[in-house]
């Protein structure tokens, strides 16, 4: 293998440490700890998982969590009031509602109940606009940890052509528009793109975020490319990516390992986002 492995739990854990860091003046001046509101609706197991993955995280690093979990039958304009009575709660700084919800509940309506100013999860229509505009206020927290990741890297990405495969308003989109930002040169491509092994192997930097096992392989990735691989694909044998590991590495510089890569990013900028709500919300800088 040539590639190095791109430690995503190592620079998640450096994440979470600044964090406390930062957490200690914001305590002092506010008078409180930052709170973070989980809503899981159900009980499915995947997103149990996640969002205890998410609780625990918050104790590590000292955010008091707040977790509500309605039965999966509640009605739209009862979970609609959930989130409105959290809105209003003065400890609360973040509201993240756990997606998927079930099939019977608009999910883009809940989110865009929540108050931008604690939407952590950077979803709500506020959000999406102000980074559309080049202004962003909560990033969605799996794009920002990409970005975390390739600053890590030392990634050069000014002038860098970068392909992301996937255009979700999740991942896709706001990571292209944050890569934007930061002056590369970006493609997107989705499940219409012509050819797309060709349009990958132009990448200097490869983003896969698309939920398909596997599906980019060598000849996706231009020799000495940067592969950061968001999917999550749960096989009988385990978690792989939308990239085949062995094969990309084979070929590329760096790439991110799946588990352990960009998961654990996810979390740490989900802790950094709460902070950054609370200091938004209070107005301490610190
Ligand atoms: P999504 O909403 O299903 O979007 C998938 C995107 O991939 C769509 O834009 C789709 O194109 C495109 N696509 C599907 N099949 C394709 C193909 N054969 N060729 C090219 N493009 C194709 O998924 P998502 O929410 O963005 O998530 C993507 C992956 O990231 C999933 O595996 C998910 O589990 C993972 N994920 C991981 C984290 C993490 O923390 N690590 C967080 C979020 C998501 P169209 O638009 O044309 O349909």
């Amino acid at each position: 293998m040539a590639a190095r492995v791109i430690d995503g739990k190592a620079v998640a854990a450096a994440v979470k440490e600044r964090i406390k860091v930062d957490l200690a003046p914001f305590e002092e001046e506010a008078g409180r700890v930052p709170g973070l509101a989980t809503v899981l609706v159900g009980e499915d197991p995947a997103s149990e998982v996640y969002v205890g993955m998410k609780i625990k995280a918050c104790e590590e690093v000292g955010i008091r969590s707040i977790h509500r979990q309605p039965d999966a039958g509640i009605r739209q304009e009862e979970l609609e009031g959930l989130v409105a009575e959290l809105n209003a709660d003065e400890a609360v700084d973040g509201i993240l509602v756990q997606l998927p919800l079930p099939d019977h509940l608009d999910s883009d309506r809940i989110v865009a109940t929540i108050d931008p100013r604690k939407d952590v999860d950077g979803l709500t229509p506020v959000n999406a606009g102000l980074l559309a505009h080049g202004t962003p206020g909560l990033t969605p927290c799996t794009p920002a940890g990409v970005m975390e990741l390739l600053a890590h890297e030392g990634v050069e990405l000014e002038g860098a052509e970068v392909v992301v495969v996937g255009r979700s308003k999740l991942v896709g989109v706001p990571v292209a528009r944050l890569l934007l930002l930061a002056n590369a040169t970006v493609t997107t491509c989705h499940s219409r793109t012509r050819d797309l092994d060709a349009v990958c192997a132009r990448a200097d930097v490869l983003v896969a975020a698309v939920g398909v096992p596997r599906l980019l392989g060598a000849a996706a990735v231009k020799p000495g490319a940067v592969v950061i691989d968001v999917g999550v694909n749960r096989l009988e044998g385990g978690l792989v990516g939308d990239v085949d590991f062995e094969a990309a590495a084979e070929v590329a510089a760096a790439i991110t390992p799946v588990p352990g890569g960009v998961g654990p990013m996810t979390i740490a900028m989900l802790l950094h986002n709460t902070l950054q709500a609370a200091r938004g919300r209070t107005g301490h800088s610190s």
